[in-house]
């Protein structure tokens, strides 16, 4: 069964329609790119997989069940912003811990989520600074490191890497990649940027102007005459 599957998904606002009729299966552990220009319905997509985003018709399935259906907490999906989201005034372990401890997990339990995600990202020596004193690279591995401890099913990914400069994007890329191969969780990824796309994905979706363009492995959809 494919772990994400979305069946005829639109969403409007108001009379405009944004996303329109769109289908596509994710199975697990497959890495996916949405790419297309800005304003195309990428987010959108990706905060109706979130269940941030109410969809205005079809269904989204996350391991079978309607995202509608499912509470926040039980959709095994975590998102990871392209504007980090953490709290300015926690130690990235504080941040880390945070939403576990809303949802009452035991702190032994908090405690080894949090050092093998520290472990993964090169974190071990900065889990007592604060988010203010860390460069972006840093910041969003700390953004990263809060979706892992929530021990997802399927990551989402809205343009992570669109405020780090050009060197360190080809570094995270690289980082990511490696995440996904070490976690095997299913990854949804939405860029602008087609080298990323390319660089990253099993599998690209494009979208142009809020309908599927092409679906394919990079290979095809790229080098083909
Ligand atoms: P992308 O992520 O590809 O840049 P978005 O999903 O952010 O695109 O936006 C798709 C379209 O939906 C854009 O035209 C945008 O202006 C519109 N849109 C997004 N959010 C809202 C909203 N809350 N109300 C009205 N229009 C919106
Ligand atoms: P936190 O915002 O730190 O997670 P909560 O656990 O209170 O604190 O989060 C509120 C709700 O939002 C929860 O039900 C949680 O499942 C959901 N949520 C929180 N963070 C994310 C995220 N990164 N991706 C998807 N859902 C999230």
């Amino acid at each position: 069964m494919a772990d994400v599957a979305l069946r005829g998904v639109s969403k409007s606002y108001g009379n405009v329609d944004v996303i329109h009729d769109v289908s596509l299966d994710v199975e697990q552990g497959e890495f996916v790119v949405f790419v297309g220009p800005s304003g195309c319905g990428k987010s959108t997509l990706l905060r109706m997989i979130a269940g941030l985003e109410e969809v205005t018709q079809g269904d989204v399935l996350i391991g079978g069940a309607r995202v509608n259906d499912t509470a926040a907490r039980d959709r095994g999906v975590a998102m990871v912003f392209q504007n980090y989201a953490l709290y300015p005034h926690m130690s990235v372990r504080e941040n880390m811990a945070f939403g576990l401890r809303n949802i009452g997990t035991p702190r032994t339990e908090i405690d080894s989520r949090i050092a093998k995600a520290a472990e993964i990202l090169q974190l071990d020596s900065y889990l007592d600074r604060k988010p203010r004193a860390m460069s972006g690279g840093q910041r969003q591995r700390v953004a990263i490191g809060r979706a892992i401890v929530r021990e997802p099913d399927v990551f989402l990914f809205d343009e992570p890497l669109s405020n780090l400069d050009a060197a360190l994007r080809v570094q995270m890329r690289t980082e990511i990649a490696r995440i996904h191969h070490r976690l095997g969780a299913t990854m949804i990824y939405v860029t602008h940027d087609q080298t990323e796309a390319m660089t990253m994905a099993d599998r690209i979706v494009v979208l142009r102007a809020g309908v599927i363009e092409q679906v394919g492995a990079p290979l095809d959809l790229y080098e083909r005459p």
